[in-house]
């Protein structure tokens, strides 16, 4: 699950659409802070807020105090995952630049039927990087990025849920292009006939469905301008907005939902060539002795394994030499420590086991065929 994002100084502000001060936030950016840099960090968090008060006031109808919760802890800004950072998942990244990134970076080509799609849907299972590449979209398609966890929604005040989804949604929109990433979907949209929903989280996902088909009633509104010749960008920049989602949990979001993703994108466990691929990638700077055949043999034994199991059986792996030393590490001189070998592996699989069971893999797979998108 995504963290509650902290605001970093690159954060949030779109320079493409820049109003004065939001130019002026931009320029500021384009400045490294150092840390001989304390007043001019200072004087960028001022004007942060100031923008943000202009952002905030200008918005209609939408709680103040929401507004505020949404920026302090929800809008976050290319958190740097490249897609070379990301191992296999080759198709994935390409439904991904088609349906987010290029119409976002180039908004003139998606217009009318290239209407990109208002919501995307990754759902596989746990570790497979539906995270890692939704932070790359963010990273890739400079957008104003929202990630948001059930939990960042959920209020216990009766009422509040429901002004954050309205803020979020007018924010997103005042910034757009935006993204709004919300991990474990399934939380906040599960479905109608779960006995255990309650009423506030019913009430939590009616506005967010409110709210998610305005976006597509302000698109319908675009479309109709299509072919006008109009150059005129700014009305449809309010409609780049895309809900992405991800989960684990696919067949319990409720089916309004789901029908509103119109791209379902299965994230697989990690093909051979993705597993060879990650593996090399992790052990890249190290000090191993591990050689081709060592790498097929790894790919052979880590069959069924997501991505999180094998950085993490990597991680294991790669204490087996300081464990040989035991107390002695203390003292050891770092050139002497061993390189880490196909034994160390081998070891740590004695205890890192692959998290998805077959049974379990059989549900994706058999949610990807009804419901997936093909590609
Ligand atoms: P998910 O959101 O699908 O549960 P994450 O994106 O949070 O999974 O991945 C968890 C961790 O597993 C990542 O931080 C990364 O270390 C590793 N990982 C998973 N998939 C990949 C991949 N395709 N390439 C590289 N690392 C991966």
């Amino acid at each position: 699950q995504v963290s509650a994002p902290k605001k970093t100084e690159s954060s949030k502000v779109d320079p493409a659409k820049a109003d004065s001060t939001k130019s002026e936030l931009t320029t500021g950016n384009a400045t490294p802070l150092t840390e001989g840099n304390e007043d001019s960090e200072v004087d960028k968090k001022a004007l942060r807020e100031i923008l943000e008060d202009e952002i905030i006031d200008s918005l209609q109808g939408v709680d103040k105090q929401a507004a505020e919760q949404i920026f302090a802890e929800i809008v976050v800004h290319g958190d740097e995952v490249h897609w070379d950072d990301i191992a296999g998942l080759e198709s994935a990244k390409y439904s991904l630049k088609e349906a987010v990134v290029y119409p976002f970076l180039r908004p003139d080509l998606f217009r009318g039927l290239r209407e990109p799609v208002r919501g995307m849907l990754l759902f596989g299972p746990p570790g497979t990087g539906k995270t890692m590449l939704a932070r790359a979209v963010a990273t890739e398609s400079r957008s104003t990025f929202f990630s948001i966890s059930a939990s960042s929604l959920t209020s216990k005040y009766l009422g509040e849920s429901e002004k954050l989804v309205r803020a979020l949604f007018a924010i997103a929109k005042k910034l757009s292009p935006s993204i709004v990433f919300v991990d474990e979907i399934d939380s906040i949209m599960g479905s109608r006939n779960n006995e255990n929903e309650n009423e506030s989280s019913r009430r939590i996902k009616n506005e967010f469905l409110v709210q998610w088909s305005s976006l597509s009633s302000a698109a319908a509104g675009s479309n109709k301008n299509e072919g006008t010749g109009s150059n005129n960008n700014n009305d449809e920049d309010d409609t780049r907005v895309l809900v992405l989602a991800a989960t684990n949990l696919p067949w319990s979001i409720d089916e309004a939902a789901r029908r509103r993703f119109v791209r379902r994108q299965y994230i697989p466990l990690p093909e051979d060539q993705t597993r060879y691929v990650q593996l090399k990638k992790l052990l890249s700077y190290q000090k191993h002795t591990l050689t081709d055949l060592d790498f097929d043999e790894l790919v052979k034994i880590t069959e069924g394994f997501s991505g999180s199991d094998i950085t993490s059986l990597a991680k294991d792996a790669a204490m087996g030499p300081l464990r040989d030393l035991g107390d002695k590490l203390l003292e050891t001189d770092r050139d002497m420590i061993r390189p880490i070998g196909l034994v160390d592996f081998k070891s740590s699989l004695q205890y890192i086991k692959p998290s998805v069971s077959q049974d379990g893999l059989v549900k994706y797979e058999e949610w990807a065929s009804q419901f997936g998108s093909s590609g």
